[in-house]
């Protein structure tokens, strides 16, 4: 297996930027740290500052042209709580010369916003929705009503292909002891009714940090191999930092202040080589990714199982 800069991984710039707008949340889902992140010192309800989302779009144009493949919106919340979700989406769409998604629970959607969204021209949204029938939705996604969600998502197909359907809507699954009977009917119902794509993904810990279902425990015997994620992304946080890992909620995985640091210099810069580095050897000092059970969630170019990169980048720049 070969692992380093290969495929859709760019030495030069990350393959994939995401943006966790916001801290906040309107649900509260058993597989998600959000429940107890709420909680902790490190919960701020910090939302971007949409110049840092401005910064990180001129930054995309100029430095990441055809090898950023999309820009993704998401949180360590739900994004479209975010006040400013749509002209920082918009604002990417006209300027980062790249392709835009957003990854939402969809509760929040209703008409007028809805049209707001496609307006702004994204290439795809992403909304995860976990569950076939309202009583599984009810215990996994706390907070929420599938009845409405469901009703929001139509409407939005119905809505994206009277505006000729030029965004991408998928929904996604993310598989656990609660849901994983109705996975078939999921799959079914979603792809018979206007999704361009159905996703089923695997439930992780957030990096040790949510030990729901024991996930950790059952990774623990698997030999070790470099995670991906430092040569994939980078994550700009609603703090507005510069972090390596897409599964931290708590700031362990900062590496710099976007408001003093680029993009380019950081992902080029000693930092992350002395990461990978450690991954490439299994000799780590960063306590964050040693102790992370998370890394065999990750799928690398020449795996067998595709990534949710692999996955996106098919939706996004593969003609039907
Ligand atoms: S090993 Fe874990 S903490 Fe490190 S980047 Fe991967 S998922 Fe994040």
């Amino acid at each position: 297996m070969k692992y380093g800069f290969q495929s859709h991984l760019a030495e030069q710039f990350p393959s994939q930027v995401m943006v966790d707008i916001t801290e906040v949340c309107n649900l509260g889902c058993i597989h998600c740290t959000h429940p107890s992140f709420k909680l902790s010192k490190v919960y701020q309800k910090s939302m971007l500052d949409p110049e840092l989302n401005k910064k990180m779009v001129n930054e995309v144009f100029k430095h990441g042209l055809n090898l950023t493949k999309y820009i993704r919106y998401t949180s360590n919340g739900e994004p479209l709580v975010h006040p400013k979700s749509y002209e920082m989406i918009l604002f990417a769409v006209k300027n980062s010369g790249t392709k835009v998604t957003l990854t939402t629970n969809g509760t929040l959607l209703d008409e007028k916003r809805m049209k707001r969204l496609l307006d702004t021209g994204l290439h795809m949204i992403d909304i995860s929705i976990d569950a076939f029938s309202n009583e599984t939705y009810k215990k996994v996604r706390v907070g929420g009503d599938l009845n409405i969600t469901k009703k929001n998502v139509l409407k939005l197909f119905e809505l994206n292909s009277k505006s000729n359907g030029s965004t991408k809507i998928i929904v996604s699954f993310v598989e656990q002891k609660e849901n994983s009977s109705e996975i078939e009917s999921f799959k079914k119902f979603w792809s018979m009714n206007g999704a361009d794509d159905v996703l089923i993904r695997k439930l992780h810990t957030n990096s040790g940090s949510n030990l729901y279902e024991n996930i950790a425990e059952k990774n623990q015997n698997k030999k070790r191999r470099p995670c991906l994620y430092p040569w994939e992304r980078i994550v700009l946080t609603a703090k507005g930092m510069l972090s390596f890992c897409p599964t931290d909620w708590y700031g362990k995985s900062v590496m710099h202040d976007y408001r003093e640091k680029n993009i380019k210099e950081v992902w080029s810069g000693e930092f992350y080589q002395d990461l990978r580095n450690q991954h490439l050897s299994n000799n780590f000092h960063n306590q964050f990714c040693k102790k992370c059970p998370d890394w065999c969630n990750t799928s690398w170019p020449e795996d067998d199982q595709k990534s949710y990169a692999d996955l996106v980048e098919k939706i996004l720049y593969e003609e039907k």
